[in-house]
């Protein structure tokens, strides 16, 4: 089949004729393909959008939005068979995780309608100022048209982020999903059509990141780039938006790390580690890719996780059962198999993994994977993998965990087991992230700001967070007096 872009309501077919595999990434088999969009594209789609925006949405009222909004998680829960299936299909991740996928993205059209329903409550925001002269209130507006550019590793979520708050505040936008799982946001595009979104207020371009994504960002009718990807790209897209100084959020990568205190319960601990380092084949921003671990449990700790490990069913996202499917592409199956072997290098011991399972010849699997006597120096503990694979070192006391913890670049999420719940709460403060998990492990609050600081990006997705980012704060103040200001008059050396 062959897939068309999403432009003022349309299917379009793409400009260059050209088109991108989708590959299946549990056999490594064509099964369909998407438009490879370029900068007329781009265009066409950034013009429909302005004239969306400039035709009336941005003055659109919030319950106006919030109709529509819950109408898109309405068409949303009625599509979440057909939803899941291309989303496994696509990326690969188990049937059961595209479901919780689908079933969240649902949930956060829906709080976004409260949300814009919300903006209509506060209105313009009066402030409170010294004397009578002065009235000054705050509007909040649209910022406009916004440039939208997603990884592949959550494709519905991550279009979900940046569509529902910007749809919630009155914005319009262009999405450029990555080439790699681009078919949920095409059908996405088509359910929210049909919930009733005018013409233009959303668009999709496929297309790769240098084609289709720069022209994107360098579009002079594009007020915001938002971008959820890897940080050389997050500063590479940062540098070029700045040539006509468009905002810019940046949710880039991590390199997170769990601190296992010797109190915990060994099995639960256990549990929330592998659950944190090894779901969605370890492509999350936020997975567990460092493991501190207080020395004294360390030797039961590690043994009962490698057979945990080694216990995971892995195999294709649709089998019954399956925990961990293939990684998304033979791009990142090479990207994960060379840090690992980088770590052998190094000197790092291999608890378990490091190679593609027995019996799955075809597709991108590779064993859940662990090192042990990492050192801080080893580039498999400085550097994001993006893939199944977890460094261990030990720490003898709280300071060292910490100094330990956060001696990295990153600042995504960081996560603290223990039993003491005041020692869970002050390593957590003293942690350098954007994100903390107490006693869990890469759970995602939906109403909670999400985001990173040092070089995991700028800027917060989710919750109100996510609304303001697409609003701009403008001040309307008035002259309330009778009289002019008094310019002329006032002593010369007031002027
Ligand atoms: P990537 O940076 O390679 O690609 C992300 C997107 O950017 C894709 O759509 C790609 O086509 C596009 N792109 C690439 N080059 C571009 C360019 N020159 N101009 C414009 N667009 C361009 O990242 P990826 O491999 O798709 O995703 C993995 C990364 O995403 C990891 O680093 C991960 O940590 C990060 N991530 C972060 C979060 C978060 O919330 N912080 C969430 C998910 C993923």
């Amino acid at each position: 089949m062959k897939r068309k872009l999403f432009i003022g309501n349309d299917w379009v077919a793409g400009k260059s004729g050209k088109h991108i595999d989708c590959i299946d990434p549990a056999s490594g088999e064509v099964f369909d393909s998407v438009p490879a969009g370029g900068p007329a594209d781009i265009d066409a789609a950034v013009s429909a959008a302005r004239q969306a925006f400039d035709r009336g949405w941005k003055r659109t009222t919030g319950a106006e939005r919030a109709k529509i909004l819950r109408a898109i998680s309405a068409g949303i829960t009625a599509n979440r068979e057909r939803l899941a299936a291309l989303e496994t299909r696509d990326n690969g991740k188990p049937l059961p995780e595209s479901f919780i996928d689908v079933d969240t993205i649902a949930q956060i059209y829906e709080m976004y309608a409260g949300l814009a329903e919300g903006l209509d409550a506060r209105g313009e925001e009066a402030l409170d100022l010294p004397g009578d002269a002065i009235r000054s209130t705050v509007a909040y507006r649209p910022i406009g048209v916004v440039g939208m550019i997603t990884p592949w590793n959550f494709p519905l979520e991550q279009f979900t982020w940046k569509v529902a708050p910007a749809l919630a505040a009155g914005c319009c936008a262009v999405v450029k999903p990555s080439e790699y799982t681009s078919l949920s946001a095409l059908e996405l595009a088509g359910i929210i059509a049909e919930a009733g979104l005018p013409a233009g207020v959303l668009n999709v371009v496929t297309g790769t990141g240098p084609e289709a994504g720069d022209a994107l960002v360098r579009h002079p009718g594009v007020d915001k780039i938002s971008f959820t990807g890897s940080t050389a790209t997050g500063k590479h897209i940062m540098r070029t938006a700045a040539e006509d100084l468009k905002r810019v959020s940046l949710e880039l990568g991590g390199k997170n790390p769990v601190i296992v205190f010797d109190d915990v319960d060994i099995d639960a601990g256990v549990e929330w580690v592998a659950f944190g380092a090894f779901v969605n084949q370890g492509q999350v921003c936020t997975a567990t890719s460092r493991l501190l671990i207080h020395a004294p449990i360390a030797d039961r700790f590690l043994k009962r996780l490698v057979e945990v490990a080694q216990g995971i069913r892995i195999g294709s996202g649709a089998a019954e059962g399956v925990k961990m499917g293939p990684l998304v592409s033979q791009v990142q199956y090479d990207k994960v198999m060379s840090h690992i072997a980088a770590g052998k290098k190094a000197g790092a011991t291999l608890l378990t993994g490091g190679t593609r399972p027995a019996g799955l010849g075809k597709g991108y699997f590779l064993a859940p994977t662990i090192f042990a006597d990492v050192t801080e120096n080893m580039s498999i503990w400085t550097e994001e993998i993006f893939g199944p694979v977890l460094s261990v070192m030990r720490f003898e006391d709280e300071d060292e965990a910490i100094r330990l913890a956060n001696d990295t670049p990153y600042g995504l999420a960081a996560t603290v087991l223990s039993k003491d719940k005041d020692r869970a709460e002050r390593v957590a403060d003293a942690l350098d992230t954007g994100i903390t998990w107490q006693n869990c492990n890469n759970m995602v609050v939906i109403q909670a700001p999400w985001g990173g600081v040092k070089k995991s990006g700028m800027g917060r997705e989710l919750g109100r967070w996510g609304l303001e980012s697409f609003l701009e704060p403008k001040q309307k103040t008035r002259w309330l007096t009778a009289g002019s200001l008094g310019w002329y008059d006032m002593p010369a050396a007031a002027k």
